[in-house]
Formats: structure tokens, C-alpha cells, sequence
């Protein structure tokens, strides 16, 4: 039940009504039927006034206008028929619609947020004022969600907007600030917060006046005005575009672009009409359902606190030292410091710290908009960075994060140091890739104030961070470690200490088998290529070349050593490391790069390593290759689970799609699996039995499968 006071009619001035949504429940405001039946009664109350001049529409919210329609709701209709779900598209926008048949104008004020079926009823609405606050953005989200606006966003947004902006942001589903949406129409002009109200009631007394809403509600209805080499050149071009940025995996945008174009001519009412139909088509499927789930195991991680006890509570960080400038120790910082925390950092070596603090500087002040650091960044930014001259200084850091060379020992004399200067309450963190964090807590004083922090490269856009708890960290640690990653921008997850921690235990049986691929003479082109085709932003090969191959050798070797029983360290890497060749970054690995652009050939000199490795050559179609590779990263997981290495198996699939990119469209890897079916998975293991133990059904996939259930039923507490 919605509360009956989620959306108010109050009349700020007696002629001037004011529709407030504040649903007392939530924390933003989200259309759920409920909210939607207020709003409805409250036009139904304005349709019969006849001494209003105007009305207003705003959130009392703060940061937040309206967030969007209610995703939970949206599951739960996941079951209707075609005819049902458009039928409810319907009739929200004839909701909407009913705004802009009252016989005065409206104007919606928005601060904050306003996105998805909100920003729906703000452009039904005669005007849009937005303050200049920088949480103001106004977008249509639902391509990420697998569908497109249905209350009569792709019909109204171009008849304000025109076609071609109003195709970039309903394809794309990226939001803009106030002031590109003034420039583009969508909103009339940008306010500041404190004088919204009063600036919306001199807008509607404007309009009333001038009575330009009236044109604009013709206008806005009848086809669009464009001409054929206009219409045709926004066709193909951006198509092009979708095309490339969704590989032809994500139906949404491209379904969206289509109907635009094709209910151009049409009225508003009748591409409205159209657009109920074509949401009809794309809710329900394979592709929204898996982007739905993406969006609960974000929305899921955001309430996480890391641990199940609620009582605790984090300790509050502000000043932060992070040792080891170099990349991963350079981007950390620069990540604290673009949420404004105070940073030192440290290096053993002077030009490695100086490079460090320019680079974090640098890269804190970057300014999406001038593509580079802005003079005004950096001198906000420079005087929260210090340089550490003398140790002593880390005693101010309410948290040390060690980013040095990746040895124990190195590391561990490094730990015992620091850990002696700081205060009782602060917290250490290594961000190693592999060292068990179990072991380096051993040597310390306060081991339950220790814990992994493992960011990603690079740290700017890698959203996935790993916190890796010891079995001496305490509750306090890990919910420490897990604010402040969040307060960074990023979605943490806690993994239980052990080799390769989650993302690199899950990709270790993923390399393993495509290296035992091409010994079983499966060219890298098949290979990458099916990888690719299910999804993966780069093959496996290439991956490795971007990595190192160094770094893979090492990784596997880790494996190779902690689970004999199914990783093997493979002995074309050995010959290729032996060999020289790294990947990218020595200019030759599984492939030859003959320039800078990172493009990589193949190479002849590659082929002559690997054939002598080539026993018993084989062909397979892409479907096995795709079974070959996937199926061990399921039993593993399934092994995580089962040794209880994270706390619910949509950790597991968070940590591959924020970690890796593992395809969101397919929901996740156990997402994925359980659309399959566990009975089915055991089924799809068995031609494989002869490969040995890294493809026999473990017993939790065993139960799971006798019992009919899934992976996600496994999920706890939370
Ligand atoms: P890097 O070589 O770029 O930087 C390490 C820096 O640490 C160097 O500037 C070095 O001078 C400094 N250093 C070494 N020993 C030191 C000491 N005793 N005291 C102070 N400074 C010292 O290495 P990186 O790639 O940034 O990796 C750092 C850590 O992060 C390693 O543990 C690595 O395993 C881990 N990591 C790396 C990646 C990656 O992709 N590079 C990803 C995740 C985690």
C-alpha cells in the first residue's frame, strides 16, 4: 500500500494549484500504481476547478524529482500477456496526457533526478524548469532495462526535442544536466534550487498569458516536420551507432530508433499507441529479464553493508594515505581525491611519488566536458594531496591502503612498520592481487584491523572492488572498507579469503580452457570468436595479451598450485613467457603488435610455439567452444559457494559483470546457468566427463539439480 500522502494538492497561491510528490515511504520518489492513482485523483480534482491560472508539478525530495516507474511492480507483470502490458502502458500516458488537456498551463519544477517514467510526466507537462544543482539530470534509462519509455516518451520527447535528440537520448538512455537540456529544448530554462517554485508560478503566469502553451500543445501534437535527406541520414547514421555500441545484443535501441522513425508522421496519440504495442514485444524477454536482474544486484549491493550485523557501524574516514604511487596506487588516489578526501601518499622512490601525484591530480580534475584537468579542479583538488616525506605522517590517516611491489615479504615488513604509527582505530588495507590476506594478517598487532582492498585497472573505470576478509578481520574492518568503497563510486563485495579471492579464481578455469583449446588445435580467431559471440567484451586471447602474459603465468601458476585437481600450469604460456612474450606491452604475445593502436596480428612466430604443443588436433562448432569455456567458470563458482567464499551467489555475478564485463544482457553467470536450469547444466557436463574433474558436477550443482532448484534460490539473509 501506498501511503495517502505520497503525492499532495496544495495551492501556493489561490489561483495556482501545486502537485508535490513526497512518498513518506522511500528515500526517492518512484511511480508505483498507488502513486500513480494519487496523482489521478488529484487531476481528477484540478479538471473541475474553474478558477485556476495554473498548476505546478514538483518533488519535495531532496535530490530527487521523480526516479522512475517501479521496477518491482515491472517483475511482477513479468507474466502478463502482450495485450495486458500494452494495455498498462496505455494507460499511464493517457495519464500523462490528461496534464496537458487541462485548460490552464503546467509546469513541471524539477531539482534533482528526474528519469524514466518520471521524466515522462515532466514532458507531458507544457514546461520543464530544472535548477542548476548538479544532481539535476533528466534522462530515459529503460534501454537499460532492455525496453524503451511506454507512457509516450518516444512520441512526445521529439516533438519538443526533434528527432535526432530525441533518438540520442532514448537510444543511449543517458541522462543530461540542466544545461544540455536547456540548449537541446527539453527544458526551458535552468533556476536556481531556492527560487524554483516561485520562478514555476511566474512561468504559468507567463504562458496563461501569453498563451504559447496552446501553440506548443498543437504543435507538439501533429507528425514531425523533417525533410527525406534529413530523415535519411539520421537513419543510417544512427544505426551505425547503435550498432556498434550494442553489437546487435541489445534489441532495445535499435527497436526504440525504428519506431521513432516509423511514428514520426503519425499524431502523438497514435505513435503513443504505438509505442504501448512495441513495449509489449520487447518486456518479458530473455534480454530485459537478465538487464532487470542487473539492475537489482547493483541496487541490492548499494544497501549491502558487507556484513550481516547490522549494529556495527563503520568508521568514519577522512584522511586516507595510500603507499605505492604507481598505477594502481596512483588511480586509488586519485579516486579518493575526487571525492574530496584527504590523501598522502607515499613511494620508496622520489620520481616514481612526483609521477604518482601528477598523474592522481590530473586525473581527479578531469573534466569530461574539456576532456582534460581544469585549472579550477586541480586547485580545488592539490591541496588535499600530500606528498609523504617522513613515515611518521601516516599516524593522521584514518586509513592506509598498501599498493607496493606484489612481494610478501616486502609487503609484510611494510605492514609491521606502518601498522606501529598509526592510531588503535585506523584501518590497513593491502591491494594485492594474489598474497593471501590471511597470511599477511599473521604478522600484524591488530589483525583484525586488516583487510584486502582490491581495486581493479584501471581504478577510474572499474567499478567492481573486492573486499577480502581474513578470518581475523572483524565486522568493523570489512564495513569500513565497504563504506568508503562506496562513498568512492563503487559496488564492493566481500569475498572470504583464498586463492585468486572471486574474480580471479572464476577466471582462472575460463583461461585454462582456452588455452587447452588451441593444444587441441582450435584456432585463436574460433576462440576469441566465441567468446565474443556470447557476449565478453574481448576474447580470452586477447585478454591476455592486454594483461601480460606474465601476469597470467603467475596467476595460473597460484591456481595451478592451490587446486591441482583441475588447473594445469599450461606449457604454451610457459613457452611464450619464455620466449619473451609478454603481450601488448613487449609487443608480442598470442599476437604480434606492429604499432601503437593495440591492434594485434597474428603471427607466424606464434604459430611455430604452438605447434609442436598440438596433440591430437581437433574441430568443434562454436556452441561447444562456448560450453568448453563457460562451464568450468559455473562449477567454480559453484565451488565458491559451496566453500561459503561470498555470502550470496549474486555477489558471484556482480564481481563478473563490474569486474570483468561478463554480458549483462545475460544477467550474470549464475543468472545465466539458472535460465539453463541446473538439471540441464549437469546434462550439457556430460559429454565433457572424459576431460576429468574440472568438468564433473559438484555436489552443490548435484542437489541443486535432483532438487529442481536454482543458484538464486541459494540467497541469504538479505
Ligand atoms: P607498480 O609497479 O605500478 O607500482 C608499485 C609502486 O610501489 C612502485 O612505484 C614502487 O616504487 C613502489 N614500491 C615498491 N616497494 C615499495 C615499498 N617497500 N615502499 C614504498 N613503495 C614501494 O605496481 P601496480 O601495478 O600499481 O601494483 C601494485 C599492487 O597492486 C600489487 O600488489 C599488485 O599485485 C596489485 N594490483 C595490480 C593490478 C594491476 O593490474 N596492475 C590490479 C590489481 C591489484
Amino acid at each position: 500500500m501506498t501511503d495517502a500522502s505520497a503525492v499532495q494538492l496544495s495551492f501556493p497561491q489561490p489561483d495556482i494549484a501545486l502537485i508535490t510528490f513526497d512518498d513518506p515511504e522511500k528515500g526517492a520518489n518512484i511511480l508505483s500504481r498507488g502513486v500513480m492513482d494519487q496523482f489521478a485523483a488529484h487531476l481528477d480534482t484540478l479538471s473541475k476547478r474553474t478558477d485556476l491560472v495554473g498548476l505546478v508539478v514538483g518533488s519535495a525530495k531532496p535530490g530527487v524529482f521523480i526516479a522512475g516507474a517501479d521496477i518491482r511492480e515491472f517483475v511482477s507483470a513479468t507474466a502478463n500477456t502482450k495485450a495486458q502490458t500494452a494495455a498498462t502502458s496505455n494507460r499511464g500516458r493517457e495519464l500523462f496526457q490528461r496534464i496537458g488537456q487541462l485548460p490552464f498551463p503546467s509546469v513541471a519544477a524539477i531539482n534533482g533526478l528526474c528519469l524514466g517514467g518520471g521524466a515522462e510526466l515532466a514532458v507531458w507537462c507544457d514546461r520543464r524548469l530544472m535548477t542548476n544543482d548538479a544532481k539535476s539530470q533528466i534522462g530515459f534509462p529503460e534501454v537499460k532495462l532492455g525496453i524503451f519509455p511506454g507512457w509516450g516518451g518516444t512520441a512526445r520527447v521529439p516533438r519538443i526535442v526533434g528527432l535526432g535528440n530525441a533518438v540520442e537520448l532514448i537510444t543511449s538512455g543517458e541522462s543530461i544536466g540542466s544545461l544540455a537540456a536547456v540548449r537541446m529544448g527539453l527544458i526551458t530554462d535552468v533556476v536556481p534550487a531556492d527560487r524554483l517554485l516561485e520562478s514555476a508560478i511566474a512561468l504559468v503566469r507567463a504562458e496563461t498569458k501569453s498563451g504559447d502553451y496552446r501553440k506548443d500543445r498543437e504543435r507538439w501534437h501533429g507528425p514531425i516536420v523533417m525533410s527525406p535527406t534529413e530523415f535519411a541520414f539520421l537513419e543510417a547514421t544512427a544505426t551505425a551507432v547503435i550498432m556498434q555500441q550494442t553489437k546487435g545484443q541489445y534489441p532495445a535501441p535499435m527497436a526504440a530508433l525504428k519506431l521513432m522513425l516509423a511514428t514520426s508522421s503519425l499524431d502523438a496519440t497514435a505513435a503513443s499507441e504505438r509505442e504501448a504495442a512495441g513495449v509489449a514485444e520487447l518486456f518479458g524477454s530473455p534480454v530485459s529479464q537478465a538487464l532487470i536482474n542487473v539492475f537489482f544486484l547493483t541496487d541490492r549491493n548499494k544497501k549491502d553493508l558487507g556484513i550481516d550485523n547490522r549494529s556495527v557501524t563503520p568508521r568514519s574516514i577522512k584522511s586516507v594515505g595510500v603507499v605505492g604511487a604507481g598505477i594502481m596506487g596512483s588511480g586509488i588516489a586519485a579516486a579518493c581525491l575526487k571525492r574530496e578526501l584527504m590523501v598522502s601518499l607515499a613511494d620508496a622512490r622520489p620520481a616514481a611519488l612526483t609521477a604518482g601525484v601528477r598523474t592522481a591530480i590530473e586525473e581527479a580534475a578531469f573534466d569530461k566536458a574539456t576532456r582534460g584537468p581544469t585549472t579550477e579542479r586541480v586547485l580545488k583538488l592539490a591541496p588535499l594531496m600530500n606528498e609523504i616525506v617522513d613515515e611518521q605522517e601516516f599516524s593522521r590517516c584514518d586509513l592506509v591502503i598498501e599498493a607496493i611491489v606484489e612481494n610478501e615479504a616486502i609487503k609484510r615488513e611494510f605492514h609491521s612498520r606502518v601498522e606501529a604509527l598509526l592510531p588503535a582505530t585506523a584501518t590497513l588495507a593491502s591491494n594485492t592481487s594474489a598474497i593471501s590476506i590471511g597470511r599477511l594478517a599473521e604478522g600484524l598487532k591488530r589483525p583484525e584491523n586488516f583487510c584486502g582492498i582490491h581495486f581493479f585497472n584501471p581504478v577510474r573505470k572499474m567499478a567492481l572492488v573486492e573486499v577480502i576478509r581474513a578470518p581475523q578481520t572483524s565486522d568493523e574492518t570489512v564495513a569500513t572498507a565497504v563504506a568508503f568503497a562506496k562513498g568512492l563510486g563503487k559496488n564492493p563485495i566481500v569475498v572470504n579469503d583464498g586463492p585468486g579471492f572471486l574474480v580471479n579464481r572464476l577466471l582462472s578455469p575460463y583461461m585454462n580452457e582456452t588455452l587447452a583449446l588451441l593444444t587441441q588445435g582450435i584456432p585463436i580467431k574460433a576462440v576469441d570468436g566465441a567468446a565474443k559471440a556470447f557476449g565478453m567484451p574481448m576474447g580470452p586471447i586477447t585478454l591476455c595479451d592486454v594483461v601480460g602474459l606474465d601476469t597470467s603465468l603467475f596467476a595460473g601458476r597460484v591456481m595451478a598450485e592451490a587446486y591441482p585437481d583441475r588447473f594445469l600450469s599450461s606449457p604454451l604460456m610457459e613457452a611464450l613467457v619464455k620466449a619473451g612474450r609478454l603481450g601488448q606491452k613487449s609487443g608480442a604475445g598470442f599476437f604480434v603488435y606492429r604499432d601503437k593502436s593495440g591492434r594485434g596480428d597474428p603471427d607466424p612466430a606464434f604459430d611455430a610455439i604452438l605447434a609442436p604443443l598440438i596433440t591430437n588436433p581437433q574441430t568443434m562448432d562454436a556452441e561447444t567452444l562456448t560450453l568448453r569455456m563457460f562451464l568450468p567458470m559455473v562449477l567454480e563458482a559453484t565451488r565458491i559457494l559451496q566453500e561459503k567464499k561470498v555470502r550470496d551467489p549474486r555477489d558471484v555475478d556482480l564481481g563478473l559483470i563490474f569486474g570483468v564485463g561478463f554480458p549483462p544482457f545475460k544477467g550474470g553467470l549464475l543468472f545465466w546457468a539458472d535460465t539453463i536450469g541446473t538439471p540441464k547444466i549437469v546434462e550439457l557436463l556430460k559429454p565433457f566427463e572424459s576431460l576429468g574433474e574440472r568438468y564433473r558436477p559438484t555436489p552443490l550443482l548435484l542437489e541443486l539439480a535432483a532438487a529442481g532448484r536454482r543458484f538464486y534460490d541459494l540467497n541469504t539473509t538479505r
